[in-house]
């Protein structure tokens, strides 16, 4: 068995001797237990928010666990009841080539017949359901409204704007550089696509939304969260989803604080800012599966996956995902 564990806590941005690489035996199952092998390893922002010590939303891992994260694993050998072997699963099985997990932990069974099985994390697995319940429950976006989000050819986001697209809304896709612009453009159909490192970025921002914005999807923070706040509408929304800008700062940002001027612009313009962590709605999951499940096949809903190939090369893949390297869902494929 191959496995990567947290080596080291990251001082800012993870470095690849954060990460070791480790060879252990072969891990057994006991009663109610099943094995894994690892097929579709899922890498997410979230787990750079493990590597820290103390309370995130996620608890941190410790200094030589293995690096934890979902999966798309085939059962080898089962003594539970509800699994066999040969049944491709959805789990949690981390960043490893095999694992021993509890069979009540596995999430649900995946028809290789059906969408493609690691769509099962990303687009039709958590970080759809991310994009569907922020709109679903705090968004909610109206028939021509406006609504901004960045990290747009992200899974979250890219998702987030099409199902907007579908309720009517107007769409700004905001994304790193110009091949992912051109892909918001002309793959997802967003009304406008902005790159957030251009210089004029603000003001690029400011001449697409001419309306000004009624939902902020919020997945960056940073100077997209400036631009974005002069031009908010009364009684918008803002789901406070991630600020993946932030995830790698060791200090707080340099002065002056703002906090009482947007505290008085969430009073003044009637905002609604609420964050969330997708499981608060878990009893809307069934109803995203069947609903994305739908999409999905009638093409209504396009997703894009970058794929590194090779257990190994997952740190490297991480690291770049949080500089805006991925192109679409990342994803690692075990070839073991
Ligand atoms: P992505 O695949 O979109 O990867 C993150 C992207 O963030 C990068 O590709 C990069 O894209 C963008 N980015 C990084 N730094 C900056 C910056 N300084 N300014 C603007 N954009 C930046 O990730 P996901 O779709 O998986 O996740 C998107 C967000 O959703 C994250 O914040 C994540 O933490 C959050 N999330 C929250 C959940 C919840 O339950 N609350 C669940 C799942 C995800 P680019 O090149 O376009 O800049």
């Amino acid at each position: 068995n191959t496995r990567i564990v947290l080596a080291a806590r990251p001082k800012g941005a993870p470095v690849a001797s954060d990460f070791r690489l480790e060879h252990t035996p072969m891990p057994t199952p006991r009663t109610g237990q099943v094995l894994l092998r690892n097929r579709w390893l899922s890498l997410d922002p979230y787990m750079r928010g493990r590597m820290n010590a103390g309370r995130s939303y996620v608890a941190p891992l410790e200094i030589g666990e293995t690096m934890d994260g979902g999966t798309v694993s085939e059962v080898v050998e089962s003594l539970h009841p509800a699994w066999s072997p040969g049944d491709l699963v959805l789990a949690h099985a981390g960043w490893q080539t095999y694992a021993v997990v509890d069979g009540e932990t596995l999430r649900r069974k995946l028809d290789p017949a059906g969408l493609p099985v690691q769509t099962a994390l990303g687009v039709h697995g958590m970080p759809g359901f991310t994009a569907y319940v922020g709109l679903h429950e705090i968004g909610r976006p109206q028939h021509g409204e406006t609504l901004v989000v960045a990290a747009a050819s992200g899974p979250v986001g890219a998702t987030v704007g099409q199902i907007a697209k579908l309720k009517g809304a107007r769409v700004v896709g905001i994304a790193g550089g110009a091949e992912k612009v051109a892909h918001l453009r002309d793959e997802l159909g967003f009304d406008v696509a902005l790159d957030h490192r251009a210089e004029d970025f603000a003001e690029q921002l400011a001449a697409a939304c001419p309306d000004g914005i009624d939902v902020y999807f919020e997945n960056v923070g940073g100077k997209v969260f400036d631009a974005v706040m002069p031009l908010l509408n009364d009684f918008a929304r803002i789901p406070v989803c991630g600020l993946v800008a932030h995830y790698n700062a060791t200090a707080p940002a340099p002065g002056p604080d703002r906090l009482p001027q947007l505290m008085a612009m969430i009073l003044s313009r009637h905002l609604t800012v609420r964050g969330f962590i997708q499981h608060d709605f878990i009893a809307l999951y069934p109803e995203f599966v069947r609903e994305m499940g739908r999409w999905l096949r009638d093409g209504r809903i396009r997703y894009r996956e970058d794929v590194v190939v090779g257990l190994e090369r997952a740190p490297e893949a991480f690291i770049g995902m949080l500089e805006g390297r991925n192109f679409g869902k990342l994803l690692v494929k075990l070839d073991s």
